[in-house]
């Protein structure tokens, strides 16, 4: 006999049916192909739940309507493969027939609304927040869940709920004497995955690390904690004795109830911020670089601690991410949207409850909360970058090497970032001091500014590859940067654009064009006719389609020939290079080849009557300018060697 909810009969010691309350006779087949991608997660769901009932409890007694004892508010999760069940077992506040009935079978009303609205002030910040349907995912992986429940209100009586996934419920009266609630899923075949303990401690571990209520997942042997403390000489001293102690048998707790990203980070040194880093990505041997603890309680609620972690050779971007918690529930490492792209090379923790869970990710990416959050962090983590850099700008140097990368990415996708980076963002040059950009410019301005007003920076991307250059930028009294990573082509572009006073252009670059003012030029050596008569000449010596001859009036140090890439193209390569599914299409190779015209050893080559010869030192000069590329290899380069002992002899 099958009843409506609305008219449930619950006798003493008398089976009730009932009917839960759906639009659609079929919803469960629904909840368990639609409701989510993850199966899994119904662990999730019902241990929130559980801790959810606990903190209840705690709530009640704190505010004086609960009297009783709380005792160890333990929550177990058992897996029993000959029965094929999943028990989820809690010390909370339990229910009553009435609230079986109300909560799980009227899955309209949600419990923790009611009791959010009731215990506002206190409590709302304690309790998990609606998952969805939370509790009903059980049955994605059970056929049959039943549930045994005793209120902490006084004189009840406890309470036997089962349901085999149907819209019919049967519930009765049972004897129970322990306070609280015990979920038991009966595993559906198709998910006997679940039956294996390791399973089960694998998706504790993932999901319920930090759960604020203690786990216990089954027992472990140790031995005394007094035993483990001592040496390792006192261990081999007693057990000479014989008297090594026995193995105990202790509660397996799965989670830290108090991790470090719930406390005051006045409460936290340094070392507890490694240790919680370590807690988070076991296995991970470098110490973070520096963390910034985010504490946020208005407009929205966000708690977390970021980690900048040292990139070394071992770096591996996509296995420690940030995690993205919600009162300290496991949600996702999938943090796009929410946490900045140029952050997401972070790591540690984010826990909010205002973050919409189980929703799509376009419906993320327009949540206004989501947004916020998003451009809150990327301000705390400027905040914190110019705290450091202002504290401590000589430990704020060491690090840079290791922080450059997150903060020229930032910099570079980040309008508002970029704003603020200006305060903190260095360059550093050959030599090795570092420079805010303000300060390089002062330093440059009087030396390098360009006929256009434009303060000139020359970079280097490689100090050994472009020494030569270096070297004779250096000569003339110029500063040269480095500029070593794959980003740095776009950073240079937006600093362009950001800055209009500003150019950039690399060492081996078109630097004669861009550079200082031409009245410090010196007469070319060579007259327009001259010219002409050598340019054909040059041209012979190098492969004709791949390089224009042009003719530069650079001092009498500088080396007789260059090879430059032209500043656009090279940005075109390094754009081709960073974009793999080659919008840019296969560049050419194309360099400049620029003869100096007053080094000395150009007017040799243009006096040099014999015809043979000309060619000869030509060749030379320019193998010389390929040479110093890398761009002179294989027989060309055994050329050039022979042709160089041919010369000296
Ligand atoms: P939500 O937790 O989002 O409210 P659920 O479907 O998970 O939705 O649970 C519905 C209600 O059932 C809860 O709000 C709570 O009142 C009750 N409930 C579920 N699990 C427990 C439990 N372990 N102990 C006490 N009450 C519970």
């Amino acid at each position: 006999m099958a009843h409506d909810l609305n008219t449930p009969r619950i006798m003493e010691n008398t089976i009730a049916k009932g009917k839960i309350h759906v639009q659609t006779e079929n919803i469960f087949p629904i909840i368990k192909k639609f409701l989510y991608s993850d199966h899994e997660i119904f662990l999730r769901e019902l241990v929130a739940n559980a801790v959810d009932a606990s903190q209840k409890l705690k709530t009640l007694a704190a505010v004086g309507e609960f009297n009783g004892d709380i005792g160890r508010l333990l929550i177990e999760v058992d897996v029993n493969k000959d029965k094929k069940t999943i028990t989820i077992k809690d010390r909370g506040i339990g229910m009553t027939s009435d609230e079986v009935i109300k909560y799980i079978a009227q899955i309209a009303i949600s419990g923790a609304e009611e009791f959010v609205s009731k215990y506002k002030e206190k409590a709302d910040s304690q309790i998990i927040g609606k998952f969805g349907l939370g509790f009903f995912s059980a049955f994605m992986v059970s056929k049959k869940v039943e549930i045994f429940s005793l209120s902490h209100k006084e004189g009840s009586k406890g309470v036997r709920w089962e349901c085999d996934g149907n819209p019919e419920y049967i519930m009765e009266e049972v004897e129970r004497s322990e306070r609280g609630t015990e979920i038991v899923l009966h595993v559906a075949e198709d998910s006997e995955e679940f039956l294996e303990k390791s399973r089960i401690d694998d998706l504790l571990k993932k999901y319920c690390r930090f759960l604020p209520i203690e786990i216990k997942s089954g027992t472990t042997k140790n031995y005394p904690k007094e035993y483990l403390d001592k040496t390792w000489e006192e261990k081999q001293a007693i057990e000479k004795e014989g008297k090594k102690p026995e193995m105990i048998e202790e509660d397996n707790i799965i989670n830290n109830p108090h991790p470090a990203w719930i406390k005051k980070p006045s409460e936290l040194k340094d070392e507890d911020y490694d240790k919680f880093y370590s807690e988070l990505y076991p296995g991970s041997f470098d110490k973070p670089l520096f963390h910034i603890h985010i504490n946020v309680d208005f407009p929205f609620n966000l708690t977390g601690i970021l980690f900048f972690p040292k990139i070394g050779r071992t770096f591996e971007p996509n296995k420690e991410k940030i995690q993205l918690y919600c009162r300290q529930v496991f949600v996702t490492e999938a943090v796009e949207n929410i946490v900045p792209d140029f952050l997401m090379l972070l790591r540690g923790v984010i826990d909010s409850p205002d973050i919409p869970l189980n929703v799509s990710r376009s419906y993320l990416q327009a949540d206004g909360n989501v947004k916020k959050i998003s451009a809150h962090i990327t301000k705390k983590v400027a905040d914190k970058l110019e705290e450091l850099f202002k504290k401590d700008r000589a430990e704020f140097e060491k690090k840079w090497e290791d922080i450059k990368l997150f903060v020229h990415f930032g910099m570079v996708s980040d309008e508002k970032f970029l704003e603020r980076a200006q305060k903190f963002a260095l360059l550093k040059n050959t030599e090795g001091s570092f420079f805010t950009l303000e300060e390089y410019k002062e330093k440059i301005k009087a030396t390098q500014t360009n006929n256009d007003k434009k303060i000139v920076h020359i970079y280097a991307t490689n100090k050994d590859e472009q020494h030569s250059y270096i070297a004779a930028a250096k000569e003339r009294g110029l500063d040269v940067l480095i500029f070593d990573t794959p980003i740095d082509s776009h950073l240079i572009n937006t600093l362009e654009r950001k800055f209009e006073d500003v150019s950039f252009v690399r060492v081996d670059g078109e630097t004669a064009d861009q550079l200082v003012k031409k009245e410090e030029n010196k007469v070319s050596k060579l007259t327009e006719d001259e010219k002409n008569a050598l340019r054909p000449v040059v041209e012979q010596s190098v492969e004709k389609d791949k390089f224009m001859v042009m003719f530069e009036d650079l001092s009498e140090t500088d080396p007789p020939m260059l090879i430059i890439k032209p500043e656009f193209m090279r940005r075109m390569k390094d754009m081709q290079a960073l974009s793999p599914g080659g919008q840019f299409g296969m560049m050419p190779e194309f360099y400049n080849l620029v003869v100096n015209v007053n080094n000395p050893l150009i007017g040799k080559i243009m006096n040099e009557k014999d015809a043979e010869k000309q060619k000869s030192l030509t060749k030379q000069a320019a193998d010389l300018a390929l040479l110093a590329q890398g761009l002179l290899k294989g027989q060309d380069l055994t050329n050039f060697v022979k042709r160089s002992v041919e010369l000296i002899n």
